[in-house]
């Protein structure tokens, strides 16, 4: 098997996407096609050589040739988020290897398939790849996306999933916000839970393939609810990227 190799990238633009949430533009010296869902593993070095290697979901789609987007929740006491958050600028380096994964992603066969994504906060980031590749191959299979936030404030690439909603009959955005809702808000608020899920779901004629992504009690509760309503096991696909619930 090829091992990948580590390749050192330059940060080329930087998207401040919420109060807590940045997009990095990576230039690749080698740009590898990616599927959506995958991601680049990110490593830093230290000047003592401490290394310090996390995973980043790749947001962009891979009709965005040379460069990829990778999204980044910032957490306060994370060693590498904190520093990708507070301490990159345009044309600083940054080492990279990917695109890694073959599990989480969604491939153009499945382009006929309803499907389900379900975020939990930066949980979208690999889901948002699937979205913009989607509406890229015109793709016109019934999705929904179901994201759960926080507040307002924490709506990642919230103008474009509206601008996909608009332009997509096919595409539904619902959003949960679990603390704090916007004031004129009609729409899901609290945990995703079962009655949620069961109403979701009722949206598609046939069951839909799934993928879910966020904290992994969040991820652990969509997936074992999708199970217990009926949806086969190997339908539902899961990543999970950390600790806490949103
Ligand atoms: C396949 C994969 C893809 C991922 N994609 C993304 C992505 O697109 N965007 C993104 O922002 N992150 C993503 N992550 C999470 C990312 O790899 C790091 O775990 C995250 O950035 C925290 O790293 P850190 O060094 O800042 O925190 P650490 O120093 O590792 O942890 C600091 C503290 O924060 C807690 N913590 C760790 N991760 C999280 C989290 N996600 N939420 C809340 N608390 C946490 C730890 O338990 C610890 O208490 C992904 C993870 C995986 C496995």
């Amino acid at each position: 098997m090829n091992k990948i190799q580590w390749l050192m990238a330059e940060v080329t633009a930087i998207v401040q996407e919420t109060p807590r949430v940045k997009t990095l533009t990576l230039r690749l010296p080698e740009w590898i096609p990616h599927l959506p869902g995958q991601h680049y593993d990110l490593r830093l070095t230290a000047e003592d050589g401490y290394q310090a290697e996390r995973s980043y979901s790749i947001a962009s789609p891979p009709e965005k040739t040379g460069e990829i987007d990778l999204t980044i929740e910032f957490i306060a006491d994370g060693e590498v988020s904190s520093y990708l958050f507070d301490g990159i600028g345009i044309g600083d380096p940054l080492e990279v290897r990917g695109p890694i994964g073959g599990y989480f992603v969604w491939k153009d066969t499945m382009a006929n398939d309803p499907l389900l994504l379900v975020a939990g906060g930066s949980g979208i980031v690999p889901l948002m790849a699937m979205l913009r590749h989607r509406a890229n191959i015109k793709a016109t299979n019934p999705t929904v996306l179901l994201f759960s936030v926080r507040t307002d404030e924490d709506v990642i690439y919230w103008n474009e999933l509206k601008t996909l909603a608009c332009q997509d009959s096919q595409f539904s955005l619902l959003i949960t916000f679990t603390r704090r809702p916007p004031s004129d808000w009609t729409g899901y608020q609290g945990r995703i839970d079962g009655p949620m899920l069961s109403e979701v779901l009722s949206r598609f004629s046939s069951p839909p393939l799934s993928y879910v992504c966020g904290p992994t009690p969040l991820v652990e509760q969509v997936a074992n609810t999708l199970a217990d309503v009926g949806l086969p096991p190997t339908s539902i696909r899961t990543e999970r990227f950390g600790p806490t619930g949103t």
